[in-house]
């Protein structure tokens, strides 16, 4: 089995990087930063998208193994105290596995993909859209803004702006609004909703001046007047201890 290191710029990291190198090198395992089988990442959630988006392209044949190296990461089920277990578990293979899509955004044919989420925001001005499931018209929103997440972006950025926290063993969509403006004259739902995982969403306005995020990134609207966010057929395999579990991911990262 082949491994990558993925690490944050900083000097905790870097520290952590070159312990784990030894420590696999060691063991008679192999480093190949450029095919590898396992992309250990080794930093915070920023890191883990970068590093995902990073290997974007070989997702197929990459499985994603983080150890934390900072107090925040929900992503990561070792810390830098774990060593020696994140070591032993590389070693024997002893890991669960979870696999879940990306999602998929097609801006004028522009297709880009997000671990977490894709949104549209105009924070200086009134953001205007049609809003569509399945081609079937759900509502002419305004407001700030409009996110799509999957089950593991639900803590993410769709946490702080209300919206419901998915089990990351339930694949769904969620569309959560962004201050969204209601008042006599405009409606919208007004709460998140969440669909299935094979639901298309369509968004029809103008996006020229708004940005697209998606993950840590942005994109150009490319004079999209449809934008459309459905589930990817690309998927992203995570390896997690074999002790592991949700809830105590959950109450470490939010609750305690
Ligand atoms: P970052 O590491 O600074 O991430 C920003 C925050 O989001 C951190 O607190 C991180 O722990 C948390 N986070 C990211 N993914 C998460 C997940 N799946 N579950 C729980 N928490 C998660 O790095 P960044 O490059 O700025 O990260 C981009 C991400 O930041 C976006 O995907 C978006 O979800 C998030 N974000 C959040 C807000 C907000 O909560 N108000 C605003 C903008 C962006």
């Amino acid at each position: 089995m082949n491994f990558a290191i993925f690490n944050k710029e900083n000097e905790k990291s870097e520290k952590l990087k070159e312990q784990i190198k030894e420590r696999l090198l060691l063991s008679r395992l192999n480093i190949d930063e450029e095919n590898p089988d396992v992309v250990i990442v080794i930093g915070g959630d920023g890191t883990f998208l970068k590093a995902v988006h990073h290997y974007m392209n070989k997702l197929d044949k990459v499985s994603f193994i983080g150890l934390r190296s900072g107090s925040l990461g929900f992503y990561y089920d070792f810390v830098m105290d774990d060593i020696d277990a994140f070591i032993l578990s590389l070693k024997e293979n002893a890991f669960t596995t979870s696999k879940h899509h990306l999602l998929e955004c097609d801006i004028n044919g522009n297709i880009i993909y997000a671990l977490n989420e894709v949104r549209f925001e105009n924070p200086f001005h009134t953001f205007a859209c049609e809003v569509f499931i399945n081609e079937e018209k759900l509502e002419k929103y305004q407001g700030s803004g409009l996110l799509v997440c999957n089950e593991l972006g639900s803590t993410a950025y769709n946490k702080s702006l209300g919206g419901a926290v998915i089990s990351n063993d339930l694949p769904l969509l969620q569309l959560t609004e962004i201050a969204t403006i209601q008042n006599n004259v405009y409606h919208s739902l007004g709460s998140s909703l969440v669909l299935p995982n094979d639901t298309v969403l369509s968004f029809k306005g103008d996006f020229n001046k708004t940005v697209i995020g998606y993950d840590h990134l942005t994109i150009d609207s490319n004079h999209a007047q449809t934008i459309r966010v459905y589930a990817s057929k690309k998927t992203i395999t995570l390896l997690k201890p074999l002790n592991s579990s949700y809830i105590k991911t959950l109450t470490r990262s939010f609750v305690k």
